[in-house]
């Protein structure tokens, strides 16, 4: 199973969502677990304790085709899964890319080498809608949309649904929308209890029912490069982060 986080904006808990997940499919339930960080900020790469500044090669590497997936896999991250790290080179990456069906399938065909080495790999998308995500998209059997339950999360989903739809027409059919992930928010705020309605309404059992809280926990456990199972276990986020990876499991794995 090959999942993309996704979401053209920033700030949403993607990141942490890859992360997170990703652990608790590991520590917790013990499957083979691999993420692959494609954005520039390699936020997934530091969070899972390997430093960005001191890699010989990255994503960008495999996108350039300038080195086989194989070379690329870091084996047992302090996080718990496997890693091919992000790197600020794959801003480079997305001029390189020319908008050819060809460049659009990179990803996916390097993937195809290792796909069955795991129970599931995770990609952490950039904020954007560029090359970068196309790749994510195209290689992805399926996508998890964290969102913040705040009145502007709505706004730009059309133009993610859009791009979903136009890479199902035109290279990937069979994707789809595996949840919507209600990330960061607090239910004691009537607003976000409206907007975590309105997402039921339009996307109904497609929204997971693990609600991500906000917890400091969370936010400060990438600084020791750890996901939050590990630095605090009994935290909010990492029981909601274990939640999430039960569903996760239930429906996949
Ligand atoms: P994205 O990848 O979508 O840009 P991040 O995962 O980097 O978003 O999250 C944005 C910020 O919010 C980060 O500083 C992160 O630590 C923080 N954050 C994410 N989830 C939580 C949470 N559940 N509680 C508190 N802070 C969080
Ligand atoms: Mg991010």
């Amino acid at each position: 199973m090959i999942t993309a986080i996704i979401n053209q904006k920033g700030g949403v808990a993607k990141t942490t969502t890859c992360i997170n997940l990703a652990a608790c499919l590991s520590l917790y339930y013990h499957k083979k677990i691999m993420v692959i960080d494609l954005d520039p900020q390699a936020n997934a790469t530091m969070g899972s304790g390997v430093n960005k500044n001191t890699l010989d090669m990255s994503a960008y590497d495999l996108l350039c085709q300038q080195a086989d997936i194989t070379q690329l896999i870091m084996k047992d991250t302090q996080a718990g899964y496997d890693l091919i790290p992000g790197h600020h080179d794959l801003t480079a990456a997305m001029v390189e890319l020319t908008q050819t069906a060809q460049s659009r399938q990179i990803l996916k065909q390097s993937l195809m080498q290792v796909v069955d080495t795991y129970d599931a790999i995770f990609i952490d998308c950039p904020p954007a809608l560029n090359m970068l995500t196309i790749n994510a998209l195209t290689a992805a059997d399926n996508l998890i949309i964290p969102m913040q339950c705040e009145y502007f999360a709505l706004e730009g989903l059309t133009d993610l649904l859009n791009t979903i739809e136009h890479v199902k027409a035109s290279i990937n059919p069979t994707l789809y929308i595996d949840g919507l992930l209600r990330a960061m928010c607090d239910m004691r705020h009537s607003l976000s209890r409206q907007v975590s309605e309105q997402l039921i309404t339009y996307f109904g059992a497609q929204v997971y029912q693990t609600i991500i809280p906000r917890n400091v926990r969370v936010a400060e456990a990438p600084s020791y490069g750890l996901p939050v199972i590990k630095y605090d276990q009994k935290s909010l986020g990492s029981k909601a982060y274990v939640s999430l990876a039960g569903e996760y499991q239930k429906r996949h794995l």
